[in-house]
């Protein structure tokens, strides 16, 4: 058996950062990460044989828990059939039809398959470019919309855990087709489009931010963007990877959808855990796709037949049911972690997104980025580290969101609610 840090080790020497991601690598956190070799229902099992309680769920796909039958005799099934072929499959068109009817056509006629949420928004915002004419982009500080060049300035997720501006290795030519604002701000929202309106192709932004934390829009912030962008010909994407079949059976527009976005991204659960996203919109934006349209998009593995089947399955088996427990879970969880930092006199607040949360350890809830940064962000690590010795696997940063699923039951849960007392006289020191 080898032990956790001898795996890091190994991996550092080949993988830069010993990761494949940076937010794996414990950075924020300190210590070695724990390396998985096996996960099953609210469960993930390390190298040393240790089980944890599991509240990262691959970072939000796995709604069901890990390794659901349904889901893997699916992937199987599908596997068995070949991995790909490069070609058009029946299976792709029934889960774009399976998400179109389930989110609504009033916000989704067509949709593209793609791999990544990354992917997905890249092309949503090449998109909105085809389809204005125009260049510039907005987005919000400490919203993570994947790592492609215009979207990593001021973004959450990692880039937010390593506390650095943006990535190097961005032209400032393409940085300069960016424009960051505070997030929940209308009256900055409607100072930029009024000085800069017809220049701007695009807003993008997540339908409830959780890469900095979870900060909700504040009520009637995302219909009020999508008019003020509107009345300025600009298009509103809607970043859905993280919240979408999360949140509720539709995502985010399912508990806050009066207005219309032009296009909607989504990722992480529409791919039950393989590598699947999708972008969609109204059918006269999307068909400005090749080969119908100008706007060029491309993939290999673009609605790879395995990958599809497992969403498809996650998404069949994804019922009123789950979405109630998902609720109900975290709802318990969260309170449950704040009757426990009161206890010890830390000071915090929880930040809700439906079935999403986070803590921030601040009196008062942030509303935006700088609220988020000011925060005793140092009493973090402490309480991660006491749950991770309890057996129980929280996201190693504090911007990140907690992650539960159907498969948390009350011994799971029952776990998490025993680790927290120590956990959080670990933070009040
Ligand atoms: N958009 C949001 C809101 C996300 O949370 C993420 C990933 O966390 C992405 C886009 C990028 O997705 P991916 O990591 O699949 O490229």
């Amino acid at each position: 058996m080898i032990t956790n840090e001898q795996a890091f080790d190994r991996a550092r020497a080949v993988l830069p950062g010993g990761v494949n991601s940076p937010v794996r690598a414990f950075g924020s956190v300190g210590g070695a990460p724990r390396s998985f070799v096996s996960a099953r229902g609210p469960y993930v099992t390390d190298v040393e044989g240790r089980e944890y309680v599991d509240l990262v769920g691959s970072w939000g796909p796995a709604i069901l828990g890990h390794a659901h039958p349904g889901v893997i005799g699916a992937v199987q099934d599908a596997a068995s059939r070949g991995l790909g072929f490069g070609a058009s499959t029946p299976g792709e068109t029934e889960l774009a039809e399976l998400v179109r009817d389930r989110v609504g056509t009033r916000y989704l006629e067509k949709l593209r398959l793609v791999s990544t949420g990354t992917e997905a928004t890249m092309t949503a915002i090449r998109l909105a470019r085809g389809a204005t004419g125009r260049d510039l982009l907005v987005k919000f500080s400490g919203h993570y919309h994947g790592h492609s060049d215009g979207l990593l300035a001021e973004a959450g997720s990692g880039v937010a855990t390593l506390a650095i501006p943006g990535s190097a290795g961005v032209p400032d030519a393409v940085a300069a087709q960016t424009t960051v604002i505070g997030y929940n701000d209308l009256d900055a929202v409607r100072a930029l489009f009024e000085a800069r309106g017809s220049e701007i192709a695009a807003v993008i932004v997540e339908a409830a931010a959780a890469n900095m934390g979870v900060v909700p829009p504040a009520p009637g912030f995302n219909r009020a963007l999508t008019e003020i962008a509107h009345e300025h010909g600009a298009l509103v994407i809607l970043d859905e990877v993280l919240t979408g079949f999360r949140v509720s059976a539709s995502g985010w527009l399912g508990l806050d959808g009066d207005y219309e976005p032009d296009l909607v991204t989504y990722g992480k659960v529409i791919g039950g855990g393989l590598p699947l996203a999708a972008l969609g919109g109204r059918a006269a934006v999307m068909d400005l796709l090749a080969p119908l349209g100008p706007v060029y998009q491309a993939g290999t593995l673009s609605g790879n037949p395995v990958a599809v089947a497992a969403g498809l399955a996650t998404l069949r088996l994804a019922d009123d049911a789950v979405y109630a427990h998902l609720d109900a879970t975290a709802a318990a969880l969260s309170s449950a972690v704040s009757l426990a930092l009161s206890a010890e006199g830390v000071a915090h607040s929880i930040q809700h997104a439906g079935n999403l949360f986070s803590i921030a350890f601040r009196e008062t809830p942030p509303t935006d980025y700088a609220g988020v940064k000011a925060q005793d962000a140092f009493r973090y690590p402490p309480f991660f580290h006491a749950m991770l010795d309890a057996g129980v696997s929280l996201p190693p940063s504090v911007f990140e969101a907690w992650f539960v699923s159907a498969a948390h039951d009350e011994t799971a849960v029952s776990r998490i609610l025993d680790a927290l007392p120590a956990a959080a006289r670990a933070a009040a020191t």
